[in-house]
């Protein structure tokens, strides 16, 4: 299986800081088979930088985009418009889902949207500080993993991939702290109990999960030696161009 490493850029950098850390990156960048490289730059910035990248280096992500195709949805994007500039789409980012209140049943439709229109979904799962303290981290990722896939058919479930984010450890949250390889570990676990749960013994290998929860070059190595991590998702370190090259280094080592 391929790795992953995905930089979420957020909303940070202009359309042209955005082409020149792109023409930078790409200018470092090895043709790497076995690891694909995925920033996701603001909606804004996906129209020209899809015409500057090179697919075989590297590939383009939406942070998000609307379930519905065209219609009477002022001020939305939609997967059918974003088919053919980018490969992939971030879904239910903890930003999203706490801040803009998306909740299981959009996730749901946009993971169906993007499935349907050829975008691979990048499906973030987490639970917040609060919930692992009361012992709900279980029940938050099932919910949201069975919310999420709900309309992914058995056949479609190898164009997803799944994203933990515990949103405590993500580096935006107000005293974030980071998670050890075994609590990632644990949680990779209950996620691949409940794939099998959904779709059988056969989803082993497909459905890659990745971690993300502030991934830096000091410790990229250690979650991407986590047992069934197939990746890294990369907030503030993917702003640094030389931060996130040393991460893709470093799963390019892990790998080989
Ligand atoms: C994210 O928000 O997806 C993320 C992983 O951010 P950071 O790496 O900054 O914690």
């Amino acid at each position: 299986m391929k790795s992953y490493i995905v930089g979420n850029w957020k909303l940070n950098f202009t359309v042209g800081e955005a082409s020149i850390y792109l023409h930078k990156l790409q200018k470092k960048l090895p043709n790497y088979r076995d690891i694909e490289v995925v920033v996701a730059p603001s909606t804004m910035a996906l129209q020209s930088l899809s015409l500057q990248v090179d697919r075989h280096k590297m590939k383009l992500a939406a942070q998000n985009a609307f379930y519905r195709d065209f219609g009477a949805f002022t001020g939305e994007v939609s997967f059918a418009q974003l088919r053919g500039v980018v490969d992939y789409c971030i879904i239910g980012h903890s930003e999203r889902r706490h801040i803009f209140g998306e909740d299981d049943k959009m996730v749901q439709k946009k993971v169906a949207a993007a499935v349907r229109n050829k975008i691979t979904p990048i499906l973030c799962i987490g639970e917040t500080e609060s919930e692992r303290a009361f012992g709900e981290t279980a029940d938050v990722i099932r919910d949201q993993l069975m919310g999420g896939l709900a309309d992914v058919s058995d056949e479609d479930i190898d164009k997803v991939i799944i994203a933990y984010e515990p949103v405590w450890a993500i580096s935006s949250t107000k005293a974030a702290k980071l998670a050890t390889p075994d609590e990632v570990g644990e949680v990779v676990k209950l996620i691949q109990k409940t794939l099998k749960e959904i779709y059988g013994a056969k989803i082993e290998d497909k459905a890659p999960i990745l971690f993300g929860g502030s991934v830096n070059p000091s410790n990229a190595g250690a979650y991407l030696t986590v047992p069934g991590i197939s990746g890294l998702l990369v907030g503030g370190a993917s702003l640094i161009l030389s931060e996130f090259t040393d991460i893709i280094e470093i799963a390019k080592r892990v790998k080989s």
